[in-house]
């Protein structure tokens, strides 16, 4: 089953939006399979953000990342992964939907709430650089399989 890895950001955290954010990707029907609050290393965010390492915003994203705690999290499901990244909605805020968590909690491309990983290859790298194998539990909603 495809799996995606998601990240509320230090905004998202501070502006006590964790369980706000959660509540969207359960709700949708999503199933939780891995979850931590992270304080980040420089090191981590430089490798999770290694892709944009030549952009001239890149000192202040891995300033930003490292700020304060970040919740790490996997979750699965068919299509977990654009379909995360349709919840969440467009980089900048101000261009993201509503009804989108960046759309409907947001203003600040550069604090954007949440990551999401953009495509299989960078989902299984992130899960791989944030998560250990023991870390990530498999589990099947039983109560309501026909939901999902
Ligand atoms: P996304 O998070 O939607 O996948 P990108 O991978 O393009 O976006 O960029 C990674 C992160 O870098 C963004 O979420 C945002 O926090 C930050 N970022 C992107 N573009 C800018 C920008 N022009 N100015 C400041 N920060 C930016
Ligand atoms: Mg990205």
């Amino acid at each position: 089953m495809e799996r995606t890895f998601l990240a509320i950001k230090p905004d998202g955290v501070q502006r006590a939006l964790v369980g706000e954010i959660i509540r969207r990707l359960e709700t949708k029907g999503f199933t939780l399979v891995g979850l931590k609050l992270v304080n980040v290393s420089r090191e981590l965010a430089e490798q999770h953000y290694g892709v944009h390492k030549e952009r001239p915003f890149f000192p202040s994203l891995v300033d930003f990342i490292t700020s304060g705690p970040v919740v790490a999290m996997v979750w699965e499901g068919e299509g977990v992964i654009a379909s995360a990244r349709k919840l969440i909605g467009a980089t900048n805020p101000l261009n993201a939907e509503p009804g989108t968590i960046r759309g409907d909690l947001g203003i600040n491309v550069g604090r954007n709430l949440i990551h999401g990983s953009d495509a299989p290859e960078t989902a299984t790298y992130e899960i791989g650089l944030w998560f250990k194998d023991e870390e990530l539990v498999s589990w099947q909603p039983t109560i309501t399989p026909w939901l999902h």
